[in-house]
């Protein structure tokens, strides 16, 4: 059974933008996170440490998280491919890093140009660069495995390699093992399966997040499913935001809107406002009109008498 509270992870700034084809402008992308924190997001992945050559898009990523600090009580996340990256994120002050390591070698050589073997080198570099730091300093390390349910270009990854990688970037001294659909294969069954698989090998409080994607519709059965798996963190971008230029209205990752409805209308507290949430969407449309943006929620709008989940008390 899952839990009463989940924590959903914004990543429309990071995995969102940098699959659109404009560059959004910082103004745009600061007033944007301003409001998803503002509608009680309480984590956003704001960008990544890649080359600016590659991804023009994330060109702004350490302003942005020196501007979204000033944000009360947001957790600010960034993606980093190697130490470089890691290095840049502790200096503009990032609470959390990921570092994807692709279970395919052939999508993890295209991605980041690493073999596995380089990114384990990274994590562990990683690791003992964050070591060095003040505690109040060290930002959460998470290992993301990314393509666990499948590459678009070596089709379905083996198992045991996929649990190998898992105990490896374990073993390398990361914090926490995230499971990655990057490609949108997955199905509530496989989700499941690999959920308990990893947790298996590594132990249930190793893995506690997932990122979905929405390419094939399944992305709230997907989320649903590691719900009932006991996961607690969930990444969604507003709007779906990204979609995938191989896969024509395929939404990229699962709807944030969406996501939070499913929660809410189930009880389970996310503290995220929908409609101040609904309200980003504007935003977003605004700066980026070309994007196509997804969801049902919103389209729909929310149903007569809709309370969503209460807001637990605290306990003094
Ligand atoms: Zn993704």
């Amino acid at each position: 059974m899952g839990v009463s509270k989940v924590l959903i992870s914004e990543v429309g700034p990071r995995d969102g933008l940098q699959n659109c084809g404009s560059v959004m402008p910082f103004q745009e992308k600061m007033r944007w996170i301003r409001a998803l924190a503002s509608a009680g997001l309480r984590e956003i992945e704001v960008g990544s440490f890649v080359s600016p050559k590659v991804l023009p898009q994330m060109a702004d990523t350490a302003d942005v998280v020196v501007e979204a600090r000033k944000i009360d009580g947001l957790e600010i996340a960034v993606l980093v491919p190697n130490l470089k990256g890691a290095e840049l994120a502790v200096k503009a002050g990032a609470a959390k890093i990921t570092l994807p390591l692709s279970v395919s070698e052939t999508h993890s050589l295209r991605n980041i140009r690493q073999t596995h073997d380089q990114v384990i080198a990274q994590a562990v570099a990683i690791v003992a660069m964050l070591k060095d730091l003040p505690v109040g300093q060290r930002p959460y390390f998470e290992g993301s495995l990314s393509t666990a349910f499948g590459c678009t270009i070596e089709g379905p990854i083996p198992e045991r390699q996929i649990l190998r990688l898992a105990e490896r970037l374990l073993d390398a001294g990361c914090d926490e093992i995230g499971l990655s659909d990057t490609t949108g294969y997955g199905d509530p069954h496989s989700v499941r399966h690999l959920i308990r698989a990893v947790r298996g090998v590594i132990g249930d409080d190793k893995v506690t997040g997932v990122h979905l994607h929405n390419t094939r519709g399944l992305g709230l059965a997907n989320a649903l499913a590691a719900y009932d798996e006991g996961i607690s963190t969930f990444d969604s971008s507003l709007g779906g935001l990204g979609g995938c230029p191989t896969a024509p209205g395929a939404s990229g990752n699962i709807v944030t809107e969406d996501l939070v409805f499913m929660f809410e209308s189930m009880g389970i507290d996310t503290g995220v406002d929908l409609d101040a949430l609904i309200a980003c969407r504007e935003i977003l449309a605004g700066a980026m009109p070309e994007e196509e943006l997804y969801g049902f929620v919103p389209r729909a709008g929310l149903p007569l008498g809709f309370k969503g989940a209460p807001v637990p008390v605290a306990v003094e």
